[in-house]
């Protein structure tokens, strides 16, 4: 491992340890589930929208140490974000899994979300990093049901 990867590992390893925004929210204005059958990873997720941006975000759930961080590092980067932002999140951090990693993707943008680029190695694993930006996109296009992986 370089110091890059390492780096990265102890930034997931200790979001799974202390995930952050691990709560439900009192009066969200959004909420959904996610479940990830591949792995049985669950998700429920919390939003609250005021004028377009997510001002508040929260998550409980259960599953392994990537869908845990990753929900836990998706909650710090929309928080206070407006919607087309936290689109656009998602949007790059999906290019990331899914281009393998010798693509450029939006470091930038991403910011700790990066720390997720190892996943792209472990194509199983994908789903369980992805999980908790497909409940965000339930929760923001309020679709009713559990959105899953699949
Ligand atoms: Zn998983």
């Amino acid at each position: 491992m370089d110091d890059i990867q390492e780096l990265y590992h102890d930034t997931v390893m200790e979001h799974n340890r202390k995930p952050r925004n691990f709560r439900r929210l009192q009066k969200p204005s959004a909420t959904a589930d996610g479940f990830n059958p591949l792995c049985g990873d669950q998700i429920t997720l919390d939003l609250t929208v005021h004028d377009n941006v997510i001002t508040e975000v929260g998550f409980v759930g259960a599953g392994c140490a990537i869908s845990s961080a990753s929900a836990s590092l998706m909650t710090e980067a929309i928080n206070g974000k407006r919607i087309e932002e936290a689109q656009q999140l998602f949007e790059a951090f999906r290019v990331m899994l899914t281009r393998g990693v010798d693509i450029d993707y939006d470091i930038d943008l991403l910011g700790d979300l990066a720390a997720l680029s190892g996943v792209t190695e472990f194509p199983v694993r994908i789903k369980c990093a992805t999980l908790c930006w497909h409940a965000l996109h339930s929760a923001l296009n309020n679709t009713a049901g559990t959105a899953t992986t699949e």
